[in-house]
């Protein structure tokens, strides 16, 4: 959003999102903290981690993960079709094996927009039947031709949607998918619903690393929407009893098993103080609690990276507190509708405005 729209925005004015500022938002800078150094990391033999949108990768919004088998390459997250591109470009400076499969860990577009791209290098994408689900709900101009999600992101300026098009997965599993050649083995698992009500994970038993998706991120990256945090919190306890010692996040660097903890912390601590400041009074009066509620959070050096920042475009704490206390009571936060829509465009931001 740009600075001006914004600015009405905040003032109650209308809001009003121009081609051109989303533009600018696109191309404009890697926002503050996350001008890292872009990089493929070899995270175990045969196994890599790219981290989306860092300096000189920023055309791959989610992070990535890929894995050389034997024979072919199965890739973790076909993220959005220019991502798609230069993740591939980056697989084939490595080998030369095909490209076989691209797993969507959920039908977020920075997550599932790529597939075609990989499928026009001879990949088939693969996910839960839950991404389907979710599919058949927001992207609506795939199924019925009402405009859903992929036609709003186009529409807000995301150039690399016009070369492509909506692929659902087709290969899909309702539990897991198991990919083991002998030297390498991966599982694909459903472990519950969390972000979405399709997540799945890729887990390396062997090395002992997980690919969680947005079930898990490390950074002000959560957007809550589509999924449901008090089930988020016992699919992270699923996550936990894997036993990962390394845990490759959706957004964010990739960390170690306390990532999961921290994530898990985050959700708790915010059903604490839902529950406790906010679930006795009416939505009016509930309202007023939220930045308390943020600063306590943000008080807490365990989970504080988590908490956004009040105000800034990316601010999506708000939401995250209206889920909950719509979770935990039946009602809606009355500023919710406008806090969701903010929500699902500081989630577009930081996933390249898949959900604008
Ligand atoms: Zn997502």
């Amino acid at each position: 959003m740009s600075q001006i729209s914004r600015r009405k925005f905040l003032a109650g004015g209308t809001v009003f999102l121009s081609l051109a500022a989303e533009t600018e938002l696109l191309a404009g800078p890697i926002p503050a903290g996350m001008a890292e150094e872009a990089k493929v990391e070899l995270v175990a033999p045969d196994v890599y981690f790219h981290q989306g949108q860092v300096a000189d990768n920023a055309d791959a919004v989610c992070n990535n993960g890929w894995i050389l088998f034997e024979d072919y390459v199965l890739v973790v997250d076909a993220n959005f079709p220019a991502g798609a591109r230069l993740i591939i470009s980056k697989i084939r400076s490595l080998t030369d094996k095909p490209i076989r499969f691209a797993f969507d860990t959920h039908h977020h577009g920075d997550h599932a927009y790529g597939n075609q791209v990989f499928v026009e290098n001879d990949g088939v994408p693969v996910a839960y039947t839950g991404v389907v689900e979710e599919m058949k709900r927001y992207e609506t101009g795939y199924y019925d031709g009402k405009p859903g999600r992929w036609e709003k992101a186009a529409q807000a300026g995301r150039k690399d949607l016009a070369t492509t098009r909506l692929k659902p997965p087709s290969v899909l599993f309702s539990k897991d998918l198991i990919f083991d050649d002998g030297k390498h083995r991966v599982e694909l698992m459903h472990l519950g619903v969390a972000h979405t009500h399709g997540d799945a994970v890729a887990w390396l038993p062997k090395e002992k690393i997980l690919f969680t998706g947005d079930v898990c991120v490390n950074g002000p990256y959560n957007f809550v929407g589509d999924g449901d945090v008090g089930k988020w919190v016992a699919t992270l306890e699923a996550a936990k009893k894997l036993g990962a010692q390394i845990v490759c996040t959706g957004h964010g660097a990739r960390a170690g098993a306390s990532v999961l903890e921290d994530q898990q912390a985050f959700f708790k601590a915010l059903r604490e103080q839902v529950g406790a400041a906010m679930a006795k009074r009416a939505p009016q009066d509930a309202k007023g609690q939220m930045e308390a509620i943020r600063a306590a959070l943000k008080g807490n050096a365990q989970i504080a990276r988590y908490v956004s920042e009040q105000g800034s475009a990316d601010d999506s704490f708000p939401s995250q507190v209206g889920k909950v206390y719509e979770e935990l009571t039946g009602r809606k936060l009355a500023m919710l509708a406008t806090e969701r829509w903010l929500a699902r465009h500081a989630h577009g931001r930081a996933h390249g405005l898949a959900l604008a």
